[in-house]
């Protein structure tokens, strides 16, 4: 094992939120981030919707809503300098008939609760029928401010603000243990290399932007995986979101803005809905299935659900038929929620310099350059 020089800070993890923790914080500290996969954000990362999402749904005062408001605006004004592509395509979610109308109430008191900008609620049918010719609906709210963005362009920015900063990226790193020093000494991070060989560093903090493997992180730490003494509970759940292409060119191009069913927040997602990527491509999903503990995780698109995709679609997309959609991109969410549970939020806990970033599931994204400003703050 040979030793390296010692950093003030290990990231644990180079995903975009890894990486904008990185680009924060190597303003003033030494640090490295440490990623197992050959390049960055290959897991949750580049396997999401890229949407720059408002901040509607989440708990007033979460740290969902909190963050999520302050960094859209932040990953708009990143896109921007940086030259990375974003579209302001703004969003509808629909009242496809009179029963989903108290549901759009309830996201519209949410959504002034929570002091989202630019929020409209249009029920002129013919304005309706304007904004979105191909789609069924009583009512809408219209979001201006949710867009999307390239998430690999987005990551590739900060990677290279990252190493011009000075900081240190590490691919083909696996963390495999990492202890604490004594006397406040900080920590001693160990990583298995591409080669096999295995490689320390010394820091005086450690960041666990893990993901889905953030609970194997703290548990290298000893930490007590369902909380206790002064612990939060940090177990996670996965849940797999499938998604469909709308790939019949007309029908796909018929559609101008992100569009939202009502959501279904206790299956664990959004419902299935229209997203449009910063190429034009058009996207149905995610769905939501819970995976039970330690199941593989497959990145692999099959075709189980396009009967339930379709029927979901079809309520608000009626001419969509079952040989305009094929398979796509799978996710997973990494979660502080149990199967039928409450809606947990994300979890940014600090111990004796150690941060834990737990169930950063959407609005993880959005949120991840006001998530990088509030880990600068404990560190
Ligand atoms: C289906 C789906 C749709 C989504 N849609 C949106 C959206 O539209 N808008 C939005 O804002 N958010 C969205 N999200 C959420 C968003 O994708 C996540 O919040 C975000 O990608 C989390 O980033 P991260 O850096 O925390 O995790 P990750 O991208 O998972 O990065 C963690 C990294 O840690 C690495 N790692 C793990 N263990 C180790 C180890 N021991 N050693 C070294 N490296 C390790 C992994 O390889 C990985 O690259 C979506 C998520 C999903 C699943």
């Amino acid at each position: 094992m040979s030793a390296s020089p010692e950093l003030d800070i290990a990231i644990v993890g180079g995903g975009v939120v890894g990486l904008a923790c990185a680009v924060e914080l190597s303003r003033t500290r030494q640090l490295a981030v440490i990623e197992r996969r050959e390049r960055f954000g290959l897991e949750t990362s580049s396997h999401n919707s890229g949407v720059i999402h408002a901040g509607i749904y989440y708990p007033t005062g979460s740290l969902k809503h909190t963050l999520c408001l302050e960094g859209n605006p932040l990953l708009y004004a990143w896109a921007d300098a940086h030259g990375v592509p974003s579209v302001r395509l703004g969003k509808l979610i629909i009242a496809v008939d009179d029963d989903d109308r108290a549901s759009l109430a309830e996201v519209r008191r949410q959504a002034d609760a929570n002091g989202v900008p630019g929020m409209r609620l249009i029920e002129d049918r013919g304005e309706l029928r304007e904004l979105e010719p191909s789609v069924r609906c009583v009512a809408a709210l219209y979001s201006a401010s949710t867009g999307v963005i390239d998430q690999t362009q987005l990551m590739a920015s900060f990677a290279r603000e990252i190493e011009a900063r000075g900081g240190w990226l590490a691919l083909k790193h696996e963390v495999t243990a990492v202890d604490r020093l004594p006397e406040g000494a900080g920590f001693a991070v160990r990583m298995r290399g591409p080669d096999g060989r295995e490689t320390a560093v010394e820091a005086q903090a450690v960041l666990n932007s893990a993901g889905l493997r953030a609970p194997d992180v703290a548990a290298m730490l000893g930490y007590p995986l369902d909380g206790g003494e002064g612990v939060p509970p940090l177990r996670q759940t996965v849940n797999k979101g499938r998604y469909y292409d709308i790939v019949d060119t007309r029908k796909a191009r018929a559609l101008r803005h992100l569009v939202y069913p009502v959501p279904e927040h206790a299956k664990g997602g959004l419902g299935v809905h229209v997203t449009i990527d910063v190429g034009g491509l058009v996207h149905l999903g995610p769905d939501t299935e819970w995976l039970d503990d330690g199941a593989p995780l497959d990145y692999r698109a099959d075709d189980l659900r396009r009967a339930d995709f379709l029927a979901a679609a079809q309520r608000y997309l009626p001419a969509l038929e079952t040989d305009d959609i094929a398979p796509g991109q799978v996710g997973y969410r990494p979660k502080l929620q149990r199967p039928g549970g409450p809606i947990a939020d994300f979890l940014i806990w600090h111990d004796r310099s150690y941060v834990h970033l737990g169930g950063i599931e959407s609005p993880g994204m959005t949120a991840s350059l006001a998530i990088a400003r509030r880990v600068a703050t404990l560190l």
